[in-house]
């Protein structure tokens, strides 16, 4: 169990990280950001700072021993820098996480043969025929996507029939993935978190609304789904032995009933509404899950909604403050660009 004083490592060094620091913080413990970035935007409200590459064997072991507990706030962490941080550190949730996050595929068939979840059909395509084939088996439209480092929509076309085919076939490079369209009423999630002897606490659904791909609006708690999400997420984090906080992105169907799209080994933008839910943030339960330490309260007081602020969203930055009602959390990352997260915004909109 690490308390006040003890060292939590962050491997990555943006909004999410900078939110984790944030929050150890708060709990009396150090932190020690490892990024390639000289300036990452976590650097400023953590004590220690290693500016190295992912791949700097030598920057990482020297980083990892200081650390009691190295965690991360991106999935594409590779696999060799995860092994040195659990060699030299306690990796926490560990190497098994990332493995299966990275890679749609390895995602899909650990989720549907080792936590027994249900998935979107889906097929390796390693040529168009095995699209086609794909078309032939789930009908169309399909969704084609990259295994690896797809995000915000990128990485992933949609093929409405076998004419399309090689088009979008050569339209992706690196290896890829068929899946079969979700007809979704809504897109939910699940953010939840395991202890180090397998307690677990799970925040209520969060409905998720996006705009050009990008998540816009989270609230919580929306439609019940009679606990099936909690409990999907339950054995998908006891399959991988998880320590920290995981979310779990859900198609919801008209029938109400739920299909998994993919989990995020990391706190998760739609979480950021916990900050001001009247219960522990996702940020402090994942360092109190790494920690060894008990999880906190996960019941919100309040129905809260998440805004996000894109690119030039923080013009409106005087009206939110003139906002009583407008909690504003803004990263600290210089100038704005399309598609950039420049901070959030949460309300309460019920008590
Ligand atoms: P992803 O990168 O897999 O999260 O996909 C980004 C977005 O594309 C999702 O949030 C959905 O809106 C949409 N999408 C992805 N996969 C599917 C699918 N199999 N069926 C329908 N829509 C999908």
């Amino acid at each position: 169990m690490f308390g006040p004083g003890s060292i939590v490592g962050i491997l990555g060094g943006g909004q999410l990280g900078k939110m984790l620091a944030v929050a150890a913080s708060r709990l009396g413990l150090e932190v020690h950001i490892y990024a390639p970035e000289p300036d990452a935007i976590a650097r400023s409200v953590a004590k220690f700072n290693t500016v190295a590459a992912y791949d700097d064997a030598a920057s990482l072991t020297a980083f990892a021993k200081v650390c009691d507990v190295v965690t991360y706030e991106f999935e594409n962490v590779p696999a060799q820098t995860a092994a040195i941080a659990g060699e030299n550190s306690a990796l926490r949730p560990g190497a098994l996480a990332l493995e299966v996050a990275q890679d749609r595929l390895t995602e899909k068939t650990f989720l549907r043969d080792k936590a027994g979840v249900p998935v979107i059909g889906f097929k390796d395509v390693k040529s168009v025929f095995d699209l086609k084939r794909a078309g032939k088996e789930f009908g169309w439209p399909i969704i084609l996507k990259t295994r690896r480092f797809g995000y915000d929509g990128k990485g992933q076309v949609k093929v409405d029939s076998e004419a399309g085919a090689q088009a979008a076939f050569d339209s992706l490079s690196g290896d890829l993935i068929a899946e079969a369209f979700a007809p979704f009423a809504r897109e939910v999630s699940i953010v939840a978190a395991r202890g180090l002897s397998g307690d677990f606490a799970a925040y209520p659904l969060i409905e998720n609304l996006h705009r050009n791909h990008i998540l816009h609006t989270s609230t919580c708690p929306t439609h019940s789904d009679k606990g099936v999400a909690k409990d999907m997420a339950k054995s998908i984090m006891d399959a991988l032995d998880y320590v920290g906080v995981m979310a779990t992105e859900f198609f919801q169907m008209d029938d109400g009933s739920l299909i998994i799209n993919e989990i995020a080994p990391r706190v998760h933008n739609s979480g950021h509404l916990t900050q001001n839910a009247g219960c522990t943030d996702q940020f402090e339960q994942h360092i109190r899950a790494i920690c060894g330490r008990p999880l906190g309260g996960a019941v919100p007081a309040h129905i809260t909604q998440m805004t996000n602020l894109i690119g030039d969203d923080v013009a409106g930055l005087p009206a939110l403050e003139a906002d009583p009602a407008a909690n504003i959390h803004l990263y600290g990352k210089g100038a704005p660009r399309p598609g950039r997260k420049m901070g959030h915004v949460n309300r309460i909109i019920k008590d």
